[in-house]
């Protein structure tokens, strides 16, 4: 008995062999004369690292490794495609026979089932949402029994654009009752919601594939890397649709960062910000005159329904607001995507709801060498969340004090050279640090800009602090141990000498007292306090007769 998806296939697809290319990346002094590949490395830096004159793997080991751990899934269980887009083409040109076959959608929905259904040559059946946008799951499920030769039935949860989320069982239990169907579960946005993925249920059946895309809650929309999760058969079969080499080298690159260990703090960061500013902004714009209904669901996005469209269409143009009207969605359809803080504020100001904006003073950064990879995220008006992980721990506990006692929020996290010693991951997380603040900072307006000293038991520690512009660093001090845990005492001064650097600050540091410890910490709060003061928002401008800092 032949397994449900090779039933389903279209018989040129399952009588196509598989593309005839290695599958793995080859060492690095492997003699590469097979594939008619240009020798010479690419000339840009960019490129360089992405290796362009080579054909890159089809689906790229490590990638796929880390797609899969994200996931839940096992890497068997997952093709690889460019963007998820590209997985709803090669479902529908692997299962749908042109002018035979049928897909089922339930509209309103992401528009691309359609179109490339339509593309195909595949009939386009529909069954329409129910009042509120809700899936009625019997009808869809009756919908599909009554039409002939259908392939593949598609729902987007949360969706697009109603933000509607179909609850994991109910969609499980779609899947079980066509065992003759293939149900595909866009994921597109699943980051953003609560609902659970259905991935590892996919592995499990027959018949129920999943999407998940790096576009959205990684912001990797331009690179075009997206999923397609399943169980080994589906996902094998499926896969003959797509081209020999499907993503290109510099995408592969870009999503192997994206996904770095040392980089998922801030993704999360990111993703918790925006759904924190999804629920501020329905809370806003469900006071505004002009809108009768803000659902928002478990997408990146709020969907409206605007009194008069024209109007609302006319405001966002003039004040340079890009939305996607919607209306034959719903009747004044909009979908409003969530943006950063500050442009959030600008469509509260369009719609005349606005506070007098604060602007915000965050800043999040990479810094990658060959010794450290570091990425720190900062907001100077948010005293939560703390978390920093240099691989160091007495080093964690330090810029933890920094940040608790400067009452600004710190994500830190660092990979590096440990095996050497500590020095580069010390040294570096330092200069990211001051970075990240400098950057936070912005032009350094209507701050204090000056300094503190603080005692700790028989210890005392000044810290004389100006965010200048003009990086300097005085140190006076030593200590009688080399190392306080792994952290050696010597790398307090260096980093100092880095952070002022990095801050383009002047920093005087004067330290007396008995316990290392004792002396080393004092430090780090002195600069946390000293910061406090320095940061903190005062009226006026750039606090300089200069004008500028
Ligand atoms: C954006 C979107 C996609 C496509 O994402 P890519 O990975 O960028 O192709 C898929 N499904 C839905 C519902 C979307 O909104």
């Amino acid at each position: 008995m032949t397994c449900l998806a090779e039933r389903l296939a279209r018989p040129e697809i399952v009588a196509l062999g598989d593309f005839d290319i290695p599958p793995r990346a080859v060492p690095g002094d492997t003699i590469k004369l097979d594939a008619n590949e240009n020798p010479f490395e690419p000339l840009g830096p960019a490129a360089l690292a992405a290796s362009v004159n080579r054909y890159p793997e089809p689906q790229p080991a490590r990638l796929k490794a880390m797609l899969a751990s994200l996931y839940g899934v096992d890497p068997d269980a997952l093709v690889v495609t460019r963007g998820a887009d590209d997985a709803i083409d090669m479902l529908i040109r692997a299962f749908c026979r042109p002018g035979d076959d049928a897909i089922l959608i339930a509209p309103p929905t992401f528009t691309a089932y359609a179109h490339f259904a339509r593309l195909q040559g595949a009939r386009v059946v529909e069954h329409y949402l129910g009042p509120d946008f809700a899936l009625d799951a019997q009808g869809f499920v009756a919908a599909a029994r009554a039409t002939p030769s259908l392939k593949l039935a598609f729902l987007c949860s949360p969706d697009n654009p109603t933000g509607g989320i179909v609850a994991a069982d109910t969609l499980c239990a779609i899947a079980d009752a066509l065992p003759e169907t293939i149900l595909v579960v866009d994921e597109a946005y699943i980051e953003f919601s609560c609902a659970e993925s259905v991935a590892r249920e996919a592995v499990r059946r027959p018949n129920l594939v999943v999407l998940r895309t790096l576009s959205k809650a990684f912001g990797l929309a331009g690179a075009r890397i997206g999923a397609a999760i399943g169980s080994r058969a589906l996902i094998a079969l499926a896969a003959r649709a797509l081209p020999p080499y499907p993503l290109s080298s510099l995408s592969i690159a870009a999503a192997l960062d994206a996904l770095a260990p040392e980089r998922r703090r801030l993704h999360a960061d990111r993703i918790a910000r925006i759904i924190a500013e999804r629920a501020r902004m329905a809370e806003r714009l469900r006071r505004a005159s002009g809108l009768d209904r803000v659902r928002d669901g478990g997408g990146n996005f709020l969907f409206l329904e605007a009194k008069d469209p024209a109007k609302l269409r006319e405001s966002f143009a003039a004040a340079g607001i890009l939305a996607r009207f919607r209306e034959t969605a719903a009747p004044g359809g909009v979908r409003l995507t969530i943006g950063t803080r500050a442009e959030n504020d600008a469509v509260l100001a369009a719609l005349g709801i606005g506070d007098s904006p604060v602007g915000s003073r965050r800043a999040d950064i990479a810094r990658d060498t060959n010794e450290t990879r570091i990425a720190v995220a900062i907001d100077l008006d948010a005293a939560a969340p703390r978390r920093i992980d240099t691989g160091v721990p007495f080093f964690d506990h330090m810029l933890d004090q920094v940040a608790a006692h400067g009452g600004f929020s710190l994500l830190l996290t660092c990979t590096g050279d440990l095996h050497v010693d500590a020095h580069h991951c010390i040294e570096d997380c330092a200069i990211a640090f001051g970075s990240a603040l400098s950057k936070a900072l912005g032009d350094r307006s209507g701050i204090g800009r000056y300094g503190f000293s603080l005692p700790m038991d028989e210890a005392r520690a000044e810290i004389l602090l100006d965010l200048s512009g003009r990086p300097y660093s005085l140190f006076e001090g030593s200590f009688a141990a080399t190392h306080i845990g792994a952290y050696p005492t010597m790398m307090t001064a260096h980093v100092f000498r880095s952070f002022a650097d990095a801050l383009r600050a002047t920093v005087h540091v004067r330290v007396a007292g008995e316990d290392d410890h004792h002396k080393t910490e004092a430090c780090f709060k002195a600069l946390g306090r000293a910061l406090r003061q320095a940061i903190r928002r005062e009226a006026g401008g750039v606090p300089s007769t200069k004008g500028l800092l």
